[in-house]
């Protein structure tokens, strides 16, 4: 790739010697970068404040043919999270939404879905408090959007539909099965989170995360989120914990 712009959200930076940092960044035509910027911390430049974890920007780029870490050639922000407001809920929302991206995406590869997803949700998520439905909206949906959430509509012993009724899910294979066939073994998603998981297919996640959410149904949800990410990034993120005990206060 030669010298190129790209529309991005920057996920994290990590010092790069004493003056440099590598950024990388979730763009929507490339998917995940990394690019160094070198000398950004000596001055308190434009670049650097543009470059702050969570911006929405437009970034030019240089890759040197067969390299995987680019040098970034300027910045302009296209809109700063998380602005003005400083609430803990936001931020972690917001690091948790860069990391779970971060970790599920292969690197460079365009997911333009994923990219809607993340900066709708960054942007819900700048407007108001972030909800549990919110959270469990991204997580959802960034599983569907990289292939990882499995057909639950169906029992995959009997064949019957099981959004009326509920289901249980065996994450590892990747089944839903009705009562009947699944003798109690799996996680359970009622017939109430059934139907909170046909709605999150529908809607934007700024409609989604102020419906109502029952205390069983957002628990329901989280564990079911929770196994399914666990199964597949196969480790815990760090932002997740600092994030539901935010969400919980
Ligand atoms: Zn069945």
């Amino acid at each position: 790739m030669p010298a190129f712009e790209a529309e991005a959200i920057v996920l994290r930076h990590y010092p790069l010697s004493e003056s440099g940092r590598i950024v990388v960044f979730f763009t929507r035509e490339h998917g995940k970068l990394r690019a160094a910027a070198d000398g950004i911390k000596k001055t308190k430049s434009h670049l650097a404040g543009a470059l702050e974890p969570f911006n929405h920007v437009r970034v030019g780029l240089w890759f040197r043919e067969g390299k995987d870490l680019g040098q970034i050639r300027g910045a302009e922000l296209i809109s700063a999270f998380p602005g003005k407001a400083i609430d803990l809920r936001r931020i972690y929302a917001c690091s948790y939404f860069a990391e779970l991206t971060s970790e599920i995406v292969q690197e460079n590869q365009s997911n333009h879905a994923l990219f809607r997803l993340l900066s709708a949700s960054m942007k819900a998520a700048a407007e108001a408090s972030p909800t549990a439905a919110l959270i469990r909206y991204f997580e959802i949906w960034a599983l569907r959007l990289n292939g990882f959430f499995p057909d639950f509509t169906r029992c995959s012993s009997c064949g019957k539909g099981v959004i009326n009724e509920g289901f249980f899910a065996w994450v590892e294979s990747g089944e839903a099965r009705c009562t009947d066939c699944a003798g109690g073994v799996g996680i359970h998603v009622s017939a109430k989170s059934a139907s909170a998981l046909e709605k999150m297919m529908k809607l934007p996640p700024e409609k989604f995360m102020i419906l109502p959410f029952e205390h069983d149904v957002a628990s329901e949800l989280e564990k079911f989120a929770q196994r399914l990410l666990g199964f597949n990034l196969e480790r815990q993120l760090k932002s997740w914990p600092l994030l539901r005990e935010a969400l919980q206060n």
